[in-house]
């Protein structure tokens, strides 16, 4: 059986903010709210809205400082019941929180991103950490997405540009899902792989205007990484939105546990690698990641030399069983090295 969940309200649109209490009072009958926020995102918008939903609402608030599985369960355990519906103001962190404890819950969640920083914002899938490691686990996708576009505007600009970089990661996540499809004979669809390529030329198109932060720029990319996290509902898997560069950012966060990296800046200097790997145009890529202010070396990153390459080699083990180009070549520590000379990532 083919089974797709995908987000049922979207909304998109200058100064939403405001009409986010009446939108949610036509769209649910219930009365009671968990507003989940960052620590910063809550000074942003948590607060404002908060205010806001308390006209209409019983509401209770919870910061949500990491996305780590145990502060689910201690939302669940203390704060939460499944009588709420959850309002998620904030980034990735806050937004993945949500959408695992709306599953576990089983009750609405309303996505309310401040940053147009990755696809998270509208995809079924959680990036959290469990046991201290990260893990991508089924959840659920958002009830609806109400997208400020003052907001995502007024965010600082690396999220913005994160989130280009994890679009432009769709060249190098798509050209492996052929690779499995051709080697290993995976399941393959046309209709998600079409869809997220569609929003990775979306920013190739738009960059000047993402950049100099246009409100169609900041509208397109929105649409984008939406579209991004649908082509996951469309394959229920995170296939078309993840490949090895995202292998890499994932290691990246094991090495480097405490790091302040954002998630599309570590996928886009892996993605000029594997777009080189896969014999793509990746002076394309980089220029326009440059053009961006895409972070393209591990200098941009901070990271030292040997934190990549081990990366890369340590991708490996990580969702050993998405085949890759990585697994495809198997590199070993002196072709990395190679590679990131070449491509200027070191
Ligand atoms: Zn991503």
């Amino acid at each position: 059986m083919k089974w797709m969940q995908f987000p049922r309200e979207i909304f998109i649109g200058e100064n939403l903010l405001k009409s986010v209490p009446d939108i949610l009072q036509k769209l649910l009958n219930r009365n009671r709210c968990l507003i989940l926020s960052g620590e910063k995102t809550f000074k942003i918008a948590g607060e404002y809205l908060e205010k806001k939903l308390k006209e209409k609402f019983d509401v209770i608030k919870f910061i949500v400082k990491k996305s780590d599985y145990d502060e689910i369960l201690n939302i669940k355990k203390n704060i939460a019941d499944n009588n709420v519906f959850i309002v998620a103001v904030g980034g990735g962190k806050v937004i993945d929180v949500a959408k695992v404890l709306a599953k576990e819950l089983r009750v609405e969640f309303i996505s309310v991103p401040t940053c147009a920083s990755h696809d998270g914002i509208s995809s079924s899938f959680a990036s959290i950490f469990k046991n201290g490691m990260p893990v991508s686990i089924r959840a659920k996708s958002p009830y609806a997405i109400i997208a400020d576009l003052n907001v995502l505007k007024n965010a600082p600009y690396k999220l913005t540009a994160s989130g280009c970089g994890d679009l432009l990661a769709k060249f190098s996540a798509i050209a492996d899902w052929k690779l499995a499809r051709r080697i290993k004979n995976e399941n393959f669809s046309e209709y998600a792989s079409n869809l997220a390529i569609m929003a990775a030329k979306t920013v190739v198109k738009y960059r000047k205007k993402i950049k100099s932060l246009e409100t169609i720029g900041i509208k397109k990319l929105i649409k984008a990484l939406v579209a991004s996290g649908i082509s996951i509902s469309i394959a229920n898997s995170s296939r078309p939105a993840s490949g090895a560069e995202h292998k890499v950012a994932h290691a990246l966060d094991i090495i480097k546990p405490d790091n302040d990296i954002l998630h599309g800046e570590k996928v886009s200097v892996a993605t000029i690698f594997f777009l080189y790997l896969h014999n793509k145009d990746w002076r394309m890529i980089k220029e326009i990641m440059e053009e961006l202010k895409c972070p393209t070396n591990i200098y941009d990153l901070g990271i030292e030399k040997n934190d990549f390459v081990n990366a890369v080699l340590k991708a490996r083990r990580i969702k050993p069983e998405r085949y890759t180009i990585l697994e495809h070549k198997n590199l070993d520590r002196h072709e990395i090295e190679k590679i990131c000379k070449e491509t200027g990532i070191f």
